[in-house]
Parts: C-alpha cells; sequence; structure tokens
C-alpha cells in the first residue's frame, strides 16, 4: 500500500479535497445532537436520546478498556448503580446539591475500581471479567437488601437535576447537559487513544512482555482503564437518578451489565462513534421489542433478550468489529493532522565512553524444571561493540537474552550494566537503565501507523499521562515524541514509510521497525533477537548495513544469531553456546577457527 507523500515534519499527506468535508461530520452529528431539543422532536425521542446519551457514557468506558485495553468488564451497570445510589441517597437524606452528589459519586466509583484493579489486574486474563461479575452481584445484592437504600423498591422522589440555579427538568434542557457531556467523554477518549498514554494501553493489549520492556507499566495502564471507564460509568449513573426521580436495583443488576458490553461489541468494540451507534440500536430496537414481540406471540415477558442474544452471535460471527466498521471500510477516517515541525529534541542520557565496560554477566543460571537452559554463562559487552552471542537452535540463547532484559528471572549469577546490578531487575527497570531490545518473533501494534509505533519506543522519555491527555496539554511533549520518532526512522533508511499501519509491513522493515522503536528508547545497550530471522538475502544485508552504521555512531548491540554468516563480517566479539554452555568467546577471526565451534554448527547440520 502506497501512502502520499508528506510535507517533512507532518504526519499528513496532503489530503485529497473530497476528503475535506469528512472532519465535519463528528461536529456536525455534535451539533446536532446538542440541538435535537430545539427541533421539533417529540418529548418521546428526547427521551430515548437521553438514554442512549447515558448509554453511550457507559459504553465509551469499554471502548477504552474492552476495545484498547482488551479487559472485560461485566460490572460496568454496578458503577452506574454508584453513581445512581449515591446522588439518591445524599440528595434525599441529606439535601446534598448535584454537585457535591456527582464527586462523591465518582470518588466512591474510583475507590471501587481501584480495590478491584489493584486485585486482578496483576493477575492474568480472566480474573477481571470474574471479579466484575463477582462485584456486579454483590453491588446489587446489597442495593436490593439494605433498608437505607431502599430494598427492592429503592429511593423514590429524588428532585429534578439543578445546576447553578437552574432547573434542568427532566426533558430538553437534561438532553442538552446529558449530550454535552457524553461527547465532551467522546473527545477525551479520542484524544486520550492518540496520546503516549493511549499508545502505552495498545501496547499492553498486544503482550505485556512488550510494553514492559518499552518501560510501560502495564498494571498501571489497565487500571487507568479501568478507572476511567469505572468513572464515565458512575456520571452516567448520577445523570439517570436525577433523570429517573427514583433509582431501584435493576437498571444496575448484571443483565444489563452485560447489555452495555452487547452495545459496544454491536456498536464496534475500539470504537468511540461505535459506542454511540451500539447504545442507540440497542436502545431503539429493544423498545420496539419490547412493543412487538409480545403482541407477535401473545404473550408478554421478556423476549427481546433471546433476540438480541441471537444477534450477538450473528454480529460476533459476521461483522465482528461491529455496525461501525461498516461505516469506517466505506469512508476510512482522515488521516490525523499532526505537525511537529521545529520541536526541540527529548532529553538524552549520558553516553558510556567508547569501550568502556557496559554489560558483565557473570556466571547467569536458568533452569526450567529439570531442564538446564544456561549453564553459568559468562561474558561482557563493551561500549561501541557489536556482540554476538551465536549457537544452535536450543542452545540457551534467547534464555540468556531474556534473563539479560529482565524477561526472565534468573536461577543465580549477576548481570551489572554500567557498573550496576541489574539481576532480578523487572524489563522495564532495566529499560530506565538504558537497555532496549526487540523482538525474536516481531511485537508491534498492527493497527497503529509505523510511526505511531516509533513513539511508544519513547515512553520512558516522556510523562505526560491519561489526564493531560484528555485535556491536550501533552501537545509539545507529542510533537517531540513524533519528531523523535521520525528521526529514528530516518536513522534506519524508513522514514518513507511512516504513515503506513505497522502491520501492512513485510517482515524485513517490522524488524527495522523494531530497532527504530528501541533506539526511540535512547539506549545506552541494544539488544536484538535473531534480527535476520526469516529476512531475505536483500533485507539481510540491509539490515547488516544499518547495524554497522549504527555502530559508527557509537550505538553497543548484543545479538543474538543462529546464522554463523550473518554475524561473521559484522561483529566485533563472538560468544559462542551450546547445550545452554558457553562454548567459546572470541573474535570472530578465532571462532571461525575453533574446531570445537565447529564441530558443534557441523553436529547440528549433521
Ligand atoms: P535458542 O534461543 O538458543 O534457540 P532457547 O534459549 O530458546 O534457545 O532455549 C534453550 C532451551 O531452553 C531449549 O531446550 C528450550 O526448549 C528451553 N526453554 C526455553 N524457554 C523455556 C521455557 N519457558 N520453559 C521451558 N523450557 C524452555
Ligand atoms: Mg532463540
Amino acid at each position: 500500500m502506497d501512502t502520499p507523500s508528506a510535507p517533512p515534519g507532518t504526519d499528513t499527506p496532503a489530503p485529497a479535497t473530497t476528503q475535506r468535508w469528512r472532519r465535519w461530520v463528528a461536529p456536525a452529528f455534535a451539533l446536532l445532537m446538542l440541538g435535537l431539543p430545539a427541533l421539533p422532536v417529540s418529548d418521546f425521542w428526547i427521551s430515548q436520546s437521553i438514554y442512549i446519551g447515558m448509554g453511550a457514557l457507559v459504553c465509551l468506558g469499554l471502548v477504552l478498556l474492552t476495545g484498547v485495553a482488551g479487559l472485560t468488564s461485566f460490572g460496568q451497570a454496578a458503577f452506574v448503580g454508584v453513581g445512581a445510589y449515591t446522588a439518591a441517597k445524599l440528595t434525599l437524606a441529606f439535601g446534598w446539591p448535584p454537585l457535591l452528589t456527582l464527586a462523591a459519586g465518582v470518588l466512591l466509583a474510583v475507590a471501587a475500581a481501584l480495590l478491584l484493579g489493584a486485585i486482578t489486574l496483576r493477575m492474568s486474563g480472566h480474573y477481571l471479567p470474574l471479579a466484575t461479575i463477582a462485584w456486579g452481584l454483590a453491588l446489587n445484592y446489597t442495593m436490593a437488601n439494605l433498608d437505607w437504600l431502599g430494598k427492592y423498591d429503592g429511593l423514590l422522589g429524588i428532585p429534578a437535576l439543578t445546576l447553578f440555579g437552574l432547573d434542568l427538568g427532566t426533558g430538553r434542557a437534561l438532553h442538552l447537559l446529558v449530550w454535552a457531556i457524553a461527547l465532551l467523554a467522546a473527545l477525551a477518549v479520542t484524544r486520550l487513544l492518540d496520546s503516549r498514554a493511549g499508545r502505552a494501553l495498545r501496547a499492553v493489549n498486544g503482550g505485556a512482555s512488550m510494553a514492559e520492556a518499552m518501560g510501560v507499566s502495564s498494571f498501571r495502564a489497565k487500571l487507568m482503564a479501568f478507572v476511567t471507564a469505572a468513572v464515565l460509568a458512575a456520571i452516567a449513573g448520577w445523570l439517570f437518578a436525577y433523570f429517573q426521580g427514583t433509582v431501584n436495583p435493576s437498571p444496575f443488576a448484571l443483565a444489563k451489565g452485560i447489555e452495555y458490553l452487547f452495545m459496544v461489541v454491536l456498536g464496534g468494540v475500539g470504537q468511540v462513534w461505535g459506542a454511540f451507534l451500539g447504545a442507540a440500536v440497542v436502545r431503539v430496537v429493544s423498545d420496539q421489542l419490547q412493543v412487538l414481540l409480545p403482541r407477535l406471540l401473545g404473550t408478554s415477558g421478556n423476549f427481546e433478550i433471546i433476540v438480541f442474544g441471537i444477534v450477538l452471535v450473528a454480529v460476533l460471527k459476521y461483522a465482528p468489529d461491529g455496525l461501525w466498521s461498516f461505516v469506517v471500510r466505506r469512508w476510512p477516517a482522515p488521516p490525523r493532522r499532526r505537525d511537529w515541525g521545529g520541536a526541540p529534541p527529548l532529553a538524552q542520557r549520558p553516553k558510556p565512553a567508547r569501550g568502556e565496560l557496559l554489560l558483565e554477566v557473570t556466571a547467569v543460571r536458568k533452569e526450567f524444571g529439570g531442564l538446564l537452559a544456561v549453564n553459568d554463562v559468562s561474558f561482557g559487552v563493551r561500549a561501541g561493540d557489536i556482540v554476538a552471542l551465536i549457537g544452535p537452535n536450543g542452545a540457551g540463547k534467547s534464555t540468556t537474552f531474556n534473563l539479560v532484559t529482565g524477561a526472565l528471572a534468573l536461577t543465580r549469577g549477576g548481570v551489572r550494566f554500567r557498573g550496576r546490578e541489574i539481576a532480578g531487575l523487572g524489563s522495564r527497570r532495566i529499560a530506565q537503565r538504558g537497555i532496549s531490545r526487540t523482538f525474536q518473533h516481531v511485537k508491534l501494534i498492527p493497527e497503529m501507523t509505523v510511526l505511531e509505533n516509533v513513539a511508544l519506543g519513547g515512553h520512558l522519555r516522556s510523562h505526560a499521562g491519561a489526564l493531560r491527555a484528555m485535556l491536550r496539554l501533552d501537545r509539545a511533549e507529542e510533537r517531540q515524541l513524533f519528531a523523535e520518532a521520525e528521526r529514528q526512522l530516518a536513522r534506519i533508511g524508513m522514514a518513507g514509510q511512516m504513515h503506513q499501519p505497522a502491520g501492512n509491513l513485510a517482515l524485513g522493515p517490522q524488524r527495522l521497525l523494531e530497532i527504530a522503536r528501541a533506539l526511540a528508547s535512547d539506549p545506552a545497550l541494544l539488544l536484538l533477537d535473531e534480527p535476520a530471522a526469516g529476512l531475505r538475502l536483500q533485507e539481510r544485508q540491509a539490515l547488516a548495513g544499518v547495524l554497522r552504521q549504527l555502530r559508527g555512531e557509537g550505538v553497543s548491540l548484543l545479538l543474538v544469531e543462529h546464522d554463523m554468516d550473518f554475524v561473521m563480517g559484522l561483529a566485533d566479539r563472538v560468544v559462542v553456546m551450546e547445550f545452554g554452555t558457553l562454548l567459546l568467546e572470541g573474535t570472530p577471526a578465532e571462532v571461525q577457527a575453533s574446531p570445537t565451534v565447529r564441530a558443534a554448527y557441523l553436529g547440528m547440520e549433521h
């Protein structure tokens, strides 16, 4: 796929004039929804639209949580309940004004999300969905059984919303507020997704090992998504309480939590506007079905649930990306306007002097149960050198590599980097110290552009969090990050491909992308795991050229490779491993002359 060329310093290929109108679609939609009350629309549709706005607010949280972070929550309705019950109780019992009940509801939801998240998000994938089910059931049970929350009858007689002396009622004025909040939330989530925190979140979804190696705390990223989703749900609940004038347990039951999930899956999980589409379709259709189905079937009951079940199966089979994906396919989103010309460079770490002993690996050992994968291996890397770790498949190279980068815990041994012990630090801490890596099996985020993928490498050199991104206070730093990403891509000769989705690249360029991403972290030492694996001859030669050039620029490299020929013309020193043991360390010439090494490789070939 060819991307039209962009002026230097921007991410925006000159837009075709036919695309320009698309920029106005979102603002026009916003204007329409905000202006709806002024149009001749019946009260029924105004109230439907209020429900849709509140539903979309909850769904926006799920877009972030499920669509982007890959975490499933069945408990969003319970967070809505927290917001609604807090508003109801504090209004009725203590006469608190709405802004205070909003603050209280949001704080409670944050506290609950932090607690649930802290318990489950460090564990593997399935604990969060289970915990949110438990949370949804427990909260519903609590609401239905506490006297002071009115049990099944709930709390009645909540006055309509009054803000700054203005009575918003439950109709057109409230519609304006609900949609203003929903649209602002959509804007905030959109901004978040196009930011350092958003890229980190996508990286976490792609696999924690890559995210952590880039310095992202996957735990914090997930917690941020979970808390944000809870806050959006609690705000929806707050609106709901004043809109209905009454709260009771049923709208916050587990079934509703599943319905919110259904909305985002239907609309397009991971798509901001899919949240609105899903909320609208489910609301309108379920309303019609509630009237229609009992008439058709001759008895009353919640038959729409059955229809939704069937629809869900059909959506998952025929449109797994949801309804919004049809819109996007037909009218692809216009390219993002981005411009980083003249952005000051990011701070760089002090570089080691050429020849300084950078990395000292001392008798590292790794046992996998009974298997001794790395047997007391020692070697060193000096600044400015290319050191190659070679050996037949299964020799323990990747394992050694993972011990150095902290991706695996050592059984014993020591690893010192720039004179400080790093053995036992997690991969994120080791990345902070200045070691960056690529992966034997390429790990990138296919739907992000090449440039955005490389910008992820600058994570540790930047600071803006989710809140700053939502308020667009992160732009100066973003410009710096993109300038850095472009610089690193230019360095490895890939500037021409920066606007492409990374998923469109062939394997060779994907490996180069990983190198650029690692370089964007300004490492003192770069570790490459089988960078030439799976490459064609031409791509190999290009890669060797890039690595030579990097050494010329003072980059220190440790690379793992099983192809001896690739490293011989490239490395300054070679470390040979076989069956977990170090066979020999020396110059390429010494290694080539060694009968033991030859035997090892011949043994492998026959
Ligand atoms: P190389 O990268 O040199 O091909 P590895 O370091 O991947 O070799 O593997 C060395 C040995 O350790 C192999 O026998 C491999 O099967 C084993 N091994 C690697 N990772 C694990 C693991 N996570 N659990 C158990 N055994 C492993
Ligand atoms: Mg390997």
